[in-house]
């Protein structure tokens, strides 16, 4: 009998192949005394050059997909193998203490990694202690007979099935062979979910026990449409399932006929649906899927993929990088978003007891102004290539924005000493994340060329519920017709000023939510770029003054999320 795990929908499509746990196996032993000592250190060599041989397949199968930098770390792990030294001191350690293979190892390897880890001054002694602890575990998995996970060395169509999975397990993956992500934990906004559309691998997050529920090699389905994995199916259901995935392929060759289509209504009213963007490089993917700007450049991943605080010319040649591929469309970056769960190696900050609430974004800018002129003269100097809009991220009062203007105009009067007029076209923002400042917005709007809604942020502060925390995730609630009431307030206000309103949280790319927002006027519409065409589909069939009159009866007749989708589902014919 299947049995269904229910999850949250984090990224389409449908997706059907054998599980793979990326799970790390026991590797604990019982301890033994042994007495020939020749044959249980040949076990080591064996263990040692079995290591070797699957590291180098590893690295040899992520060429292409990884950076010179990820490569190297299979080059230190293997150096670590082949050290005559350490071979040396586990072959005396069985020697003389009678001791298995495997208590040999892990005693020597750890004593090693604990010496290095206590170089506490020295960052790259530490990270060699992990290096020695992850060859370690290699070690010891080959020793025991007991495959260790690893997404690089997946070369067949899998499944896989996580507690959680990291940015750097996302970037290991190979779209050819990973058919399916399902996770124990995360939200629709987590950035394991965001990654996995940018991906366009079908994924359900925040299942809470897919990893106790699956076995390695069991057929998994997973429903990223629905939300749900549907474990050992019978062979009708995998049937089934292939007739919609095949149909929902179908569907979405239908959206890419739209990808040079202007973004509008039924009945011809033009809006903007746009990409999010985390590095220079996914332009090219929002070009082709039809974007008609970057609604959103989250800079701060420019400053976590490098090891230093990128200087003012790395930063610049990003930003032209990125304007410039976007051909005269707009690009909106914004500015530095750290602290909460994106931190900076290097740039240590003061432990929190609610990071979510503490030291962020344009708090550290303002506090730290250093690290903010370097990025809005990097800015400003890039707009000289294309349109670049800047907008600062969760401000909470009108002093905190008018301060943040104050910078970026002393940054461009000092630019403009020998380049007049450079940067007097760009265009500034904010985020709409804080509800003071959504609750405010119809002063702010006098301040600012275009609002942008921050929907991850705003809804997790309006229901005081962490977006990362799965048992809280019901309240990820776009629909609540309070929260309606509230971006509505914020459209309305910024239109009042001439002030544009746009949208980058997820909930801009929400299906059901697209007619209420079209319905409330909301201008631009920016999502990971997956999702471009099949909004500008949407969109196509939707009446604005049908979509007004169910916003409105959204917000005034209807009192909890469940209404609202029911009146939404009802209009669009969905079940
Ligand atoms: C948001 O909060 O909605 C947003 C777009 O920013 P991020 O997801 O990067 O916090
Ligand atoms: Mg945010």
């Amino acid at each position: 009998m299947s049995k269904i795990v229910k999850g949250i929908a984090a990224s389409d499509g449908i997706g059907i192949a054998k599980a793979y746990l990326l799970v790390d196996p026991d590797l604990s032993f019982d301890k033994k005394q042994i007495s020939d000592t020749d044959a249980e250190f040949a076990r080591v060599t064996k263990a040692f050059d079995a290591s070797i041989d699957e590291l180098s397949t590893i690295k040899e199968n992520a060429k292409g997909r990884l950076g010179d930098d990820e490569l190297a770390v299979f080059d230190a792990h293997i150096a670590i193998l082949s050290d005559p030294e350490m071979k040396k001191q586990i072959q005396g350690e069985i020697e003389s203490k009678k001791v298995s293979a495997e208590e040999a190892t892990s005693d020597v390897m750890n004593g090693f990694a604990e010496t290095l880890a206590a170089m506490k001054d020295n960052k790259y002694m530490q990270e060699r202690a992990a290096d020695v602890k992850d060859v370690s575990k290699r070690a010891l998995s080959h020793l025991l007979g007991k495959q260790l996970p690893n997404i690089a060395a997946i070369d067949e169509p899998v499944v896989i099935i996580a507690h959680e999975i990291t940015p750097s397990d996302t970037s290991q993956m190979d779209k050819k062979y990973v058919k399916g992500i399902a996770t124990d934990m995360g939200g629709r906004t987590s950035h394991a979910a965001i990654m996995s559309r940018t991906l366009r691998i079908p994924a359900i997050v925040g299942s809470e026990s897919i990893t106790a529920d699956v076995q390695n090699g069991q057929t998994v389905i997973v429903d990223g449409l629905h939300g749900e994995a549907i474990v050992d199916p019978s062979a009708d259901e995998v049937k089934e399932y292939q007739a919609k995935a095949a149909a929902f392929e179908k569907e979405r060759a239908e959206w890419a006929k739209l990808v040079d289509a202007p973004s509008k209504s039924k009945d011809g009213k033009d809006f903007e649906i746009c990409a999010n963007i985390g590095t220079p490089d996914d332009v090219a993917d929002a070009v082709k899927q039809g974007a008609d700007g970057v609604g959103l450049f989250r800079s701060e991943f420019l400053y976590m993929g490098s090891d230093h605080m990128p200087t003012e010319d790395e930063q610049f040649q990003a930003y032209k990088k990125a304007v410039q591929g976007m051909n005269g469309k707009a690009v909106v970056v914004r500015t530095l978003d750290i602290g909460g769960d994106k931190p900076l190696t290097y740039l240590p900050l003061p432990e929190e007891m609610n990071p979510f609430l503490g030291y962020r974004a344009i708090r550290i800018c303002l506090d730290r102004t250093e690290i903010f002129k370097t990025q809005l003269r990097a800015l400003i100097r890039a707009s000289e290539f294309g349109p670049i809009q800047i907008m600062f991220p969760m401000i909470a009062t009108l002093q905190e924005l008018l301060d943040a203007k104050k910078i970026f105009n002393e940054c461009k009067e000092d630019l403009q000493k020998d380049h007049p007029d450079l940067g007097d076209n760009i265009k500034l923002g904010m985020m709409i994340e804080v509800p003071l400042a959504a609750i405010y917005a119809d002063e702010l709007a006098k301040h600012v060329d275009f609002f942008s809604i921050g929907t991850n942020d705003l809804i997790q502060y309006c229901f005081a519920a962490d977006r990362g925390n799965d048992s809280v995730s019901y309240l990820y609630q776009p629909l609540n017709p309070a929260l309606l009431r509230l971006i509505k307030h914020v459209i309305t206000s910024a239109h009042a000023h001439g002030t544009k309103a746009a949208m980058c949280g997820e909930m801009a790319g929400d299906q059901l939510a697209l007619p209420l927002l079209m319905g409330m006027g909301l201008d631009e519409y920016s999502m990971s770029a997956t999702s471009i065409l099949r909004t500008r589909s949407m969109m196509a069939k939707l009446d604005t003054k049908k979509c007004a009159e169910l916003a409105d009866k959204a917000i005034n007749d209807c009192h909890t999320t469940p209404e609202v989708q029911k009146l939404v589902k009802d209009e669009l014919g969905l079940d």
